[in-house]
Parts: structure tokens; sequence; C-alpha cells
């Protein structure tokens, strides 16, 4: 290589793509590329065209302020943030021939996207870009194997194994300075609408939420102070501010679960608020064990949002029922706990893990309706919409999933709501009819659209018809 060839190649910028890791801090992929002292093209591409899932209205909310609050972050660091729209690999490829580029940076997926990646690293090795991809999303890449070599698919010994691997490596620190390329076309944020107007039903979002990097540290550090201490026994009350509502911020990697491992290993170990006890610190992190868990999953079964795990169920008697998905979906079964968990998610794009697991376990099993339905309706109205946590959690309600729950565990929703939110508080938020005053539903509120008997002995039938 001459002299001259050498400088040029010192000097050519590289190319930061970033995909669910919209944050600075601990963001391998640039890191790597401010180290090596190279012109940054920081680049996020909304793909709607690639044949992978396309996100859901509430998590489109979520990304339009996530992208402001990073394209401010870089800024402040020098940086812009290059916003196209489009086939994301024939846009990576062309903005790196285009201002020829040296390297291009990742930090990995597990989904279906993990295979175009693939192709796209061929086509630009072919033109002699280099290709560099971090781990920046999982504590834990895929395979977790067990000892004589196998996938792992019950979660007790999945996250013993992982855990055995040793701690997690530390996060890196943000960036101060970015030496950016400049001069670079990029659409405006607001041309892609993925915020509503009119009618705009993202208000009571709004007031929940603090989207982006800073709303997701002040969360954890919240989160750590008030609410670990207690997390164990808290985490399933979803009339308490029990569990750390970090879901939306992990999901678009506005924070990394290196971030909050280490952070939550400190305030175990640390004297500041209020002093959480080992068991709360473990439990915390198993939970994004969990989440490592179904990433595992969706690597392994990258069609899980779509086909039954344990195939099975694949001749499961489901019923096709519009009216009754219709009133699960608008919160009007006339089981307040049900409904108060679905119009949590239609207000505020989010909704509490426990009654999760009970409007799931209604809509499968009380209602029979398939739980591909419910899973696309929470794509579609979860800020925290995630390809793995998603469609692994309804795999694991309806049975059909691994480590699934046993079929014959049908919730009762009553016990659940007397168990969980024992003054009703949660529902009375959720649930206006709720009035306190003599009967506690008012009579605008719906009759119960199945009976629980009927319908619990109708669902053992029809999950003991797959057995035989
Ligand atoms: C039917 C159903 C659908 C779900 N869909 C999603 C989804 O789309 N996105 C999503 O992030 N979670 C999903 N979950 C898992 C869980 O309900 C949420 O992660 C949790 O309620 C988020 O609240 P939090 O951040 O306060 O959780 P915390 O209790 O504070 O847990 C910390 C983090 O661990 C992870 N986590 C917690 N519980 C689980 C779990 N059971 N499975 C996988 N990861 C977990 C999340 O990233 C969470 O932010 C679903 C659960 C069910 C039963």
């Amino acid at each position: 290589m001459s002299e001259k060839s050498r400088e040029s190649a010192a000097s050519a910028s590289i190319l930061v793509w970033f995909r669910d890791d919209l944050r600075v801090a601990d963001h391998p992929a640039l890191a790597e590329a401010v180290r090596s002292k190279r012109p940054v093209i920081a680049l996020y591409v909304l793909d709607d065209t690639s044949g992978l899932r396309p996100l859901g209205g509430a998590a489109r909310w979520w990304l339009a302020g996530s992208l402001r609050a990073l394209a401010k972050s870089l800024k402040e660091r020098g940086a812009s943030l290059v916003l196209r729209r489009g086939n994301a690999a024939d846009i990576v490829a062309k903005l790196a021939d285009e201002h020829k580029v040296s390297a291009v940076h990742w930090n990995r997926r597990y989904d279906a996207g993990a295979a175009h990646d693939d192709a796209l690293a061929e086509r630009l090795a072919q033109k002699n870009i280099a290709v560099r991809t971090f781990q920046a999303t999982l504590l834990h890449e895929p395979p977790v194997l067990g000892k004589s070599g196998q996938p792992l698919s019950v979660f007790t010994p999945f996250w013993r194994t992982a855990q055995a691997k040793g701690a997690p490596r530390t996060p890196l620190s943000a960036p101060r300075k970015i030496e950016s390329v400049s001069g670079i076309a990029s659409d405006n944020l607001d041309d892609w609408e993925l915020e509503p107007t009119a009618p705009d039903w993202a208000t009571e979002m709004d007031e929940t939420w603090t989207r982006g990097e800073i709303g997701a540290q002040q969360r954890l550090g919240e989160f750590l102070d008030e609410e670990l201490s207690g997390y164990a026994t808290q985490r399933d009350r979803p009339d308490l501010p029990g569990t750390s509502r970090l879901s939306p911020h992990l999901r678009f990697g506005e924070v990394s679960p290196f971030q909050v491992w280490h952070a939550a290993q400190l305030a175990a170990h640390a004297d500041r608020g209020k002093r959480p006890r080992a068991s709360d610190a473990e439990k915390f992190l198993s939970e994004l064990g969990w989440r490592e868990f179904c990433y595992h999953l969706l690597q392994r079964y990258p069609d899980i949002a779509a086909r039954n795990i344990d195939r099975r169920f694949d001749r499961f008697p489901w019923r096709k029922d519009v009216k009754a998905l219709d009133a699960w979906q608008k919160g009007e079964t006339g089981y307040p706990i049900v409904d108060a968990g679905m119009r949590q998610l239609w207000r505020t794009g989010w909704m509490h893990n426990r009654v999760r697991m009970v409007v799931a376990s209604f809509l499968v099993k009380h209602l029979l309706i398939d739980w591909r339905l419910g899973e696309q309706w929470f794509w579609d109205t979860l800020v925290d919409a995630d390809p793995a946590n998603n469609p692994a959690s309804w795999q694991w309600v309806a049975g059909c999933g691994a480590d699934a729950a046993p079929y014959f565990r049908v919730f009762n929703p009553m016990l659940q709501a007397e168990k969980f939110d024992p003054r009703d508080d949660y529902v009375r938020t959720f649930v206006p009819e709720a009035n306190g005053a003599g009967g506690l539903f008012g009579k605008s509120y719906p009759e119960p659209i199945v009976d629980h008997r009927a319908a619990r002995e109708r669902a053992l039938q029809a999950f003991a018809s797959l057995r035989s």
C-alpha cells in the first residue's frame, strides 16, 4: 500500500448502523469507531420493506422519541444522526460506497434480521469494506448449551448455565466527542409520521414515559433507589409501583442489559436509597434472564410469532369469535382485572406482568382464541412490543411454548384480583365504572362475556383433546 492510500484509508470514515441500540453509552459499535479516531457516519434506517416484522403503532411512537433523543445526544458530541427509510441493506451498502467508508459497524441482533446482516456483510466484503459486529443487546449470546451440547428449553437450567459463564463485562462509557462526516442528506423525522396526530391516542403515553437514553437512566436510578428493595415480594402487585418499567427502554436499547446488571449489583451492595435484599436483586436479574431466554428461543425459532413451538398445538380447536376478541381488546369482558389490564395497555402502552399473564390466559383459555391474535394485539399496542419476549410469553401462557405453563393452569380472574390487587386500587384506576359505592361496579359495566366455571371446563376439554 502506498503512503498516500494508507493515509486515506486511515482517515476513511466508519459507518455505525444503529438498530435496537438507541444510546451512546455502552454502545460497542460506536465506541470502537470513535476509538479508531476516524470520522463517523451515524445511521438509522426505518425499514418496512425487507420482510422483517414492521413495528406496531405504539412502538413506532416510542421510536420517534427515542430517535429524537439519540439525535440530540449525538449532536452534543459533534455528530449528526442520518435518517433514511427503505431497504436497510441497500441503504447501508449505498452509503458505504458513496462515502468510501473503510468499515461498517453494528451491534448484533438475534431475530430473522441476523440472516440479512450476514448477507449484507458478504456484499460489503466484496467491496473490501470491513464489517465489525459487537455484542451489546444480550448478556449471553446464543447458543447457551447444556453439558452435552443440547439447547436448553427450560428456564432454570438455562439461566444457571448462563450465569456460570461469569459476570457480564462492565459497561462502556459514552464517548465525549465524536468526529463526524458532515453534509449527508437525512430524512426529516417528522415526515415519517411515527406519532399520531388526529386522533392523538398517545397523550397519556406522553405523560407516562420519558423516551430516550436519559429517561432510561433516570428510570433505572429511581427503580434502584426506591423499588428494588422489596422487588421479590412486590413485583406481582399491579397496584404498587413494584417493578422497573424499564421494558420499553430495554426493547429499544436505550439502556443495555450490561448497564442494568452492573447497576443492580452495585445497588444491592451500596448504602444508598432503600437497602435491597440479595433476594430482591437476584429475582430482578433473573427477569433479565427471562429476556435472555426469550431471545435464545427467538434465535432457535425465528418464526416464533407465527408457529407453535409445540407442534401438537397445530391442531388445537381455536374458536373464531370476533365479538369476544373485540370485547377483550377494548377491555369490556366484564372481568374487572382483565378489563383494567387491557385499558392500561391502551392508555399507557404498557401492562403489568401479572396482568399480562391474566389477560393472555383469559383470551387463550376462557375464550379459546388463538394466542397469535393476542400476540398481534400486544405487538401493536405495547410500547415494549418485543420480537422475542412477546411471542415467547404468549406461547408460554398458551402452553405451546418452551418451558410452558401447564395447560390445566387456568387462572381464575377473580382470585387473581383478590390476591394481587387486594384493595381494588388497580382496577379502580383503569375501570372508571368502579365507583366503590354499594356494589363495586356501576350499571354500565358489562356482564361477564363468559361464565368462569363453564369456560374453565371447556378449556380443559379442548386442551385435553391434544393429549389423546
Ligand atoms: C403475554 C405476555 C406478553 C409479553 N410481552 C412482552 C413484550 O412484548 N415485551 C417485553 O419486554 N416483555 C413482555 N412480557 C414480559 C413482561 O411482562 C414484561 O417484560 C414486564 O412486565 C415489563 O415490566 P418491567 O420492565 O417493569 O419488568 P421488571 O419486572 O422490572 O423486569 C425487568 C426486565 O426484565 C425483562 N422481563 C421481565 N419479565 C420478563 C418476562 N416474563 N419475559 C421476558 N423478559 C422479561 C424485561 O426486559 C423487563 O424490563 C410479556 C409477558 C406476557 C405474559
